[in-house]
């Protein structure tokens, strides 16, 4: 196949070499031809423009000018320490500096001879220079082959001092893209070229590098980035394809007593049109015979554990046992209260299983599991360990998804032959461009709407110097009988000087809140946890009135009379973090508060975040500012899935074009699932090159 001259080893590029190979493959992990080829250039220069010595600025990145160059001087007596020149136009001159490679340079200007040089300019003593400029003798005008556009790659120390500079990266990119003239394997299908009016691949790959004009460019990089979406989306499509083929599901085909009695007779509240519209949802899925892999999104409060719990039920109703699993103690218990409470007089079965379940509860427990006597458990990562066997698992709930590896959530999964239907909750709002990238292969559900009656939260933002306003609203709410919390990042610097901080911040609270007055709870994450539990449960019961912690309540903590949520240092939390703890107040019918305290030295992220905060509470819009900011590699559980290995193209900037690609990807498989058609051969040629690059894929859950 002529494609696999793109698996040469980069050793054997015209110009590379064992030396150079080695060098390219440390510094930036160019071992192939192929991965030398998708090593873009980072930026373009318009070398058709020229500027004059008058029009220099600072603005200005990269110019090229058009001079003569003279006064060439060396400096420094023994050791030369650098070479200067005079460069000018007819406009005005400039000093050009070298720092070092000056020696063999010296003697090679001529006075009298036109130069093109090209560089930074910034200004020094009132003066521009431009230092290691490139000099270019001007390029004959009758020479038809003109590149307009320079590309410039990225380079390294090392590399360079190899010759490897973005230049002599590019003299390899020509000498790469002329052996693969005609070689280079069209990916696409006619069709999708065609409605898309795409260039071809080959096009595409040499306008990337050595750009014709600003149009080809902009052609090449459509081309390419809608390619990068597209296979990542076939890939995630098939998978769902595959899953939903190969691995059979349970049917849960009736909805019986348990649902029935609990809808009707125990349900303390009317659910919300979006969570009808999830459960409906769910319930067709785990209805069809196929395994159910499902996402399930809805901002903090929206009322995740009530959906849970009702499909759990239909479960029950056909005989099988469900699980959920949480991230944390505290969680797994509160979801163990909630859910208790609401079960309390119907007869279905719940228990408790984390690290701190005692020797005997847990004998009781696994055999009440095994004979299928207990319907519900609730629990930690001790559910994963193989010590627990269920009888018959036919639904499995993972809250918190992204605290989970994905490891973690395919043992739960291999606990029985038929996998249990997987519905996984999330409360940190991931962006819809994101989760179809990430997610592509799971069934997504939005709970975009929020029980009635809650009020808006309103957020402040308060700088230090203004603790004594905010010590003083803190009175007033307490006095009307209000809880608060007080939160602390955890910086991770070192954690005795996070608990020194934090514990500082507790001391002046409590001379500030003192006893008999007023009682304060501390949590933090280097207490035992039966004495972490002992102080939480004292502010649940609202026998604290100030809860002071570290960010272990971001997650699951319920307590409806806590109305505020003072997070200090607020400007260290990241956007998603900061809208995680603001949702655990506004659960109640109070007006609820949320004030960040920062100091005035703000970096200007740490601005737009706050910004953000007291301008909106809606989670998604939180998620898409958070991903503008940061970055997808950022965003939690992200790092690991590799899935984001773009380019060129960028989830926010081209959210259409990887909307369309999943489209295109949606069209073609509903016609050809297994890629066999004729016409989608290349695609499926493509598709399977890049699984045989990438064989540690895996399924997401
Ligand atoms: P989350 O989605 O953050 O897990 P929860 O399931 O903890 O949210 O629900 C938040 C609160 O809202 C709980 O106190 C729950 O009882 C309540 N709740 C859930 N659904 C409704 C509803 N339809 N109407 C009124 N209150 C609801
Ligand atoms: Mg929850």
């Amino acid at each position: 196949m002529s494609d696999n001259i793109l698996n040469t080893s980069i050793e054997y590029l015209k110009g590379v070499g064992p030396l150079r190979a080695e060098i390219l493959k440390k510094e930036i992990q160019v071992y192939t031809f192929s991965d030398l080829l998708y090593y873009y250039p980072f930026r373009y220069v318009d070398k058709s423009k020229f500027y004059k010595v008058s029009e220099l600025n600072s603005d200005l990145a990269y110019v090229q000018l058009k001079g003569y160059i003279d006064n060439v001087k060396t400096i420094g007596d023994k050791r030369i320490i650098r070479m200067t020149a005079r460069f000018r136009d007819e406009s005005g001159d400039i000093e050009l500096v070298w720092f070092n490679g000056f020696k063999w340079l010296k003697d090679k200007f001529l006075y009298g001879q036109q130069y093109i040089i090209f560089g930074k300019p910034t200004l020094f003593n009132g003066k521009y220079n431009i230092s290691h400029p490139d000099v270019e003798l001007p390029v004959d005008e009758n020479t038809d082959i003109v590149f307009n556009l320079q590309s410039f790659y990225n380079s390294s120390e090392k590399l360079k001092v190899k010759g490897l500079d973005s230049k002599g990266i590019s003299k390899l990119q020509k000498n790469l893209l002329t052996i693969l003239q005609g070689k280079i394997i069209e990916s696409l299908s006619a069709e999708v070229i065609n409605n898309l009016k795409l260039i071809s691949r080959e096009e595409a790959l040499l306008n990337i590098h050595f750009p014709v004009n600003h149009e080809m460019l902009k052609k090449a990089e459509i081309r390419l980035k809608f390619e990068e979406f597209f296979f990542i989306q076939l890939k995630l499509l098939k998978l769902k394809i595959i899953r939903t083929s190969k691995y059979n599901g349970h049917t849960f085909s009736k909805v019986g007593d348990y649902f029935n009695d609990f809808y009707n007779k125990h349900l303390p509240f009317t659910l919300t049109n979006a969570q009808k519209k999830v459960i409906k949802e769910i319930r067709y899925d785990i209805g069809s015979g196929k395994q159910m892999n499902r996402l399930l999104q809805g901002d903090v409060g929206s009322g995740k554990t009530i959906v849970a719990l009702m499909c759990m039920l239909i479960a029950i109703d056909n005989g099988y046992q469900s699980c959920i699993m949480a991230p944390t103690e505290i969680l797994a218990k509160q979801h163990f209260n909630t859910i208790s409470k609401l079960l309390q007089k119907t007869n279905v079965t719940v228990e408790l299983l984390t690290g701190s379940t005692k020797k005997a509860q847990r004998k009781k427990l696994f055999s009440e599991l095994e004979s299928g006597e207990l319907h519900i458990l609730i629990g930690t990562h001790a559910l994963i360990e193989d010590t627990v066997q269920f009888k018959n698992l036919g639904f499995t709930v993972i809250d918190e998804q992204h605290r989970f590896g994905v490891s973690q959530r395919a043992r739960l999964w291999k606990k029985n032959n038929i996998p249990p239907h997987v519905l996984v909750m999330t409360a940190t709002p991931i962006p819809r461009t994101l989760a179809m990238t990430l997610y592509g292969d799971l069934d997504i559900s939005v709970i975009d709407e929020l029980p009635p009656g809650r009020k808006a939260i309103k957020t402040i933002h308060f700088y230090d110097s203004d603790r004594l306003r905010v010590f003083g609203f803190m009175k007033k709410q307490i006095q009307e009988g209000r809880q608060i919390y007080v939160v602390y990042p955890l910086i991770n610097e070192s954690e005795t000087l996070d608990l020194k901080f934090l514990m500082e911040g507790y001391d002046a609270i409590v001379r500030e809140f003192p006893l008999p007055d007023y009682a304060v709870s501390i949590v933090h994450g280097q207490m035992k946890a039966n004495e972490k539990d002992y102080e939480m449960q004292r502010f649940v019961k609202g026998e604290t009135n100030i809860l002071v912690a570290t960010t272990v309540i971001e997650v699951g903590v319920d307590v409806p009379n806590a109305s505020v949520m003072v997070i200090e240092n607020a400007e260290r939390f990241g956007l998603s973090q900061l809208h995680q703890l603001r949702g655990r107040v506004g659960r109640g019918a109070d007006q609820s508060y949320c004030i960040l305290m920062t100091t005035y030295k703000l970096t200007s992220d740490g601005k737009k975040r706050i910004e953000t905060m007291v301008k909106t509470t809606d989670g998604f819009e939180i998620a898409e500012a958070d991903l503008r900011l940061r970055g997808p590699g950022d965003i939690e559980g992200t790092q690991q899935s590799g899935i984001l290995d773009l380019k060129l193209a960028d989830i926010v900037k081209d959210e259409k074009l990887l909307l369309y690609s999943r489209k295109v990807a949606i069209e073609i498989l509903e016609k050809d699932p297994q890629l066999e058609k004729p016409e989608n051969r290349q695609i499926a040629y493509h598709l399977n090159e890049m699984n045989k690059e990438k064989a540690n894929w895996s399924r997401i859950s």
